[in-house]
C-alpha cells in the first residue's frame, strides 16, 4: 500500500512526531486532518493543515462523524499515553481504515500495535537513538538503514582500497559491500566503477548488509 500524490490522510495526536509528520505530508501535496484532544495545539495547527480538530482520538463515533472513515491513510502519532495510542489503533481499524501506522516507543509496544491491526509500526526514538550513535561515533558519516537490514552509507576511505582501484583492492569480494561512490575534497561526488582510483581522505558511498558496511568502515579507524 503506497501513498499516492494527493491521499488524505488522519493524523490522531499532534504532538512533536505527529505535527511534524503532519505539516510534511501537507507540503507533499496530501489533504491532511490532524486530531488532537489539546485545544492550543489544534490552534497551533490550525492554518497549516488542511483540516485540526480538537477531538478524542480513542472514540470511534467522534472520529465516524468527522469522516475518518473516508481517509485511505490513518497515522497514531500518541505515543505516551499507551491505552490512547492503541485504543486509536482499534478506532482506525473499526473504521476500516486500509493503511494504518503507529508510533511506538517499545517493541512491546509496537507488537501489541500490529496484533490489533496496525500495518506498519515505528520506533522514532529508537531509530534517532541508533543513528546519532552512528553519527557520534564517526565510523558511518552518514547512512539510510533499511528494513530489511540493508544501508547504504557515507564512510571515509579505509586504508586497505586506498592509492589503487577498486576492482584491484577486491572491496565486494573481501567485504561482501559496493562502493556506488567517491567524493574527493572539494569535488563532487562520482559515480564510482571497477577502476576508480580511492586515494587517502576520499569519502566513500557504500551500500551492502548493514553488519559487512558496518564492518568496512570500522576498517577506516
Ligand atoms: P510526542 O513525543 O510526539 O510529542 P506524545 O505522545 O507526547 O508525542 O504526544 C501525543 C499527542 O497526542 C499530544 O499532543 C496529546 O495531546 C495527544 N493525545 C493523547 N491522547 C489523545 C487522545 N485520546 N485523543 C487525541 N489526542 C491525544
Amino acid at each position: 500500500f503506497s501513498f499516492a500524490r494527493g491521499d488524505s490522510v488522519v493524523v490522531l495526536g499532534l504532538g512533536r512526531f505527529g505535527g511534524a509528520l503532519a505539516q510534511s505530508l501537507v507540503e507533499l501535496g496530501h489533504d491532511v486532518m490532524g486530531i488532537d484532544s489539546d485545544g492550543a495545539l489544534v490552534q497551533h495547527w490550525a492554518d497549516r493543515l488542511t483540516h485540526a480538530v480538537q477531538a478524542n482520538a480513542t472514540d470511534v463515533s467522534v472520529l465516524r462523524q468527522l469522516g475518518v472513515a473516508d481517509f485511505a491513510h490513518g497515522i497514531v502519532g500518541i505515543g505516551t499515553d499507551l491505552a490512547a495510542s492503541l485504543m486509536s489503533v482499534v478506532a482506525l481499524t473499526e473504521l476500516n481504515i486500509k493503511d494504518i501506522w503507529v508510533k511506538a516507543m517499545t517493541p512491546e509496544h509496537g507488537r501489541i500495535a500490529e496484533r490489533i491491526g496496525a500495518h506498519h509500526v515505528v520506533y522514532p526514538e529508537a531509530d534517532m537513538g541508533l543513528r546519532v550513535a552512528h553519527l557520534i561515533s564517526r565510523r558511518l558519516m552518514d547512512y539510510i538503514e533499511f528494513e530489511d537490514g540493508f544501508a547504504i552509507a557515507k564512510i571515509l576511505a579505509p586504508a586497505m582500497c586506498q592509492d589503487q582501484s577498486l576492482a584491484a583492492s577486491g572491496v565486494r569480494e573481501r567485504f561482501g559491500v559496493t562502493v556506488v561512490g567517491v567524493k574527493r575534497s572539494r569535488q563532487d561526488f562520482q559515480h564510482a566503477t571497477p577502476d576508480t582510483v580511492v586515494r587517502p581522505g576520499d569519502l566513500l558511498i557504500v551500500s551492502g548488509p548493514t553488519k559487512r558496511v558496518e564492518q568496512f568502515a570500522a576498517q577506516a579507524l
